[in-house]
């Protein structure tokens, strides 16, 4: 899948590695959804292919062949476990690619989500960047620059991807799959015109998912189903992952209702019936609830709570 709003990235990196310039470490920062992962593996192939040329790659010579199929032994990638990178994880690396760098080849490790390191992680990595061994890129993808230690962020070449107007990531969509112009357009809503994420949004039909989770809500408040099946059905969908799109419908619908922005959420037929600092706090509530995910608590139990706090911000004023 190309992606052809990182062509300017990729342009100004070409000539670093022609000229033998790459930087030990690379902080790549850009709003979620915009390909910084896809941009760190499009660095990492320019770093590692043996014939880069004005146009890129050359996919012939070993480094491509063993990128295309998929094992190359040194490019290696780091995620958290857990929601955490641990320092055992950067040590191992770090520790591996020191030893076995050589002043040949171009050794190259991804740490997506980097702000995830703990204090030890960081600290850990920081000593791989105070000492950056030869031959070796660093690259670091982010979307909340601002969680990185100021040691780290200063050791780091940063690079930023721009964001694309609508309008381009609408053409893009359109281009990729086959789906109908107000759902691309939903979709590009509910992920703030962030392409990729809106092409997972259309490709997994979350749009007729979140379009139930709104029936439901609606429901809800007219009290024609009950708070324990609506949690039950969106526990055993897994529908709850979508709620953080409940919260950005929510949003749009007080931005417009207060004038500040022209959203397509009308066409959801949501009939809100709510008090603006219930919803404020409902929606505040959706977006602690979708960070506790990502701890093993009992989400039932979480969900129901929440619904319940739906209902009472929405039945004082039902229409
Ligand atoms: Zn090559």
């Amino acid at each position: 899948m190309s992606l052809p709003w990182l062509k300017e990235n990729i342009e100004q990196f070409i000539p670093l590695v022609r000229e033998q310039r790459i930087p030990h470490a690379i902080l790549l920062s850009a709003p979620r959804g915009m390909g910084k992962v896809e941009l760190a593996k499009e660095m990492a192939h320019l770093a590692m292919c043996e014939n880069v040329d004005d146009e890129g790659v050359c996919f012939q010579c070993s480094a491509c062949e063993l990128l295309k199929a998929g094992n190359h032994t040194d490019l290696s990638v780091i995620k958290a476990e857990n929601a955490v990178i641990k320092v055992s994880q950067i040590r191992k690396l770090t520790n591996d690619v020191v030893l076995t760098s050589s002043k040949n080849q171009f050794k190259v490790i991804i740490i997506e989500e980097a702000e995830k390191m703990n204090l030890s992680s960081a600290n850990a990595l920081l000593k791989t960047l105070e000492e950056p061994p030869q031959k070796v890129l660093i690259i670091l993808t982010t979307n909340e620059v601002g969680q990185l230690l100021p040691t780290i962020r200063s050791r780091c070449v940063k690079i930023t991807i721009q964001p694309i107007s609508q309008s381009l990531a609408h053409q893009w969509l359109t281009s990729q799959t086959d789906c109908k112009e107000d759902d691309i357009a939903f979709a590009l809503f509910l992920s703030d015109n962030s392409p990729l994420q809106a092409y997972s949004i259309l490709q997994n039909n979350t749009l007729d998912d979140v379009r139930a989770m709104v029936k439901d809500m609606e429901n809800l408040q007219k009290n024609t189903i009950t708070l324990l099946e609506v949690s039950k059905k969106w526990f055993s969908n897994n529908w709850h992952h979508n709620l953080n799109f409940i919260a950005v419908i929510l949003l749009g619908y007080l931005s417009h209702k207060n004038g500040l922005r022209n959203t397509n959420t009308a066409k959801l037929d949501f009939s809100i019936a709510s008090e603006e600092s219930g919803l404020l706090v409902f929606i505040r509530n959706i977006h602690q609830f979708s960070k506790r995910l990502e701890l093993p608590l009992k989400v039932e139990l979480q969900l129901e709570k929440l619904l319940l706090m739906w209902k009472k911000a929405s039945s004082s004023t039902i229409r």
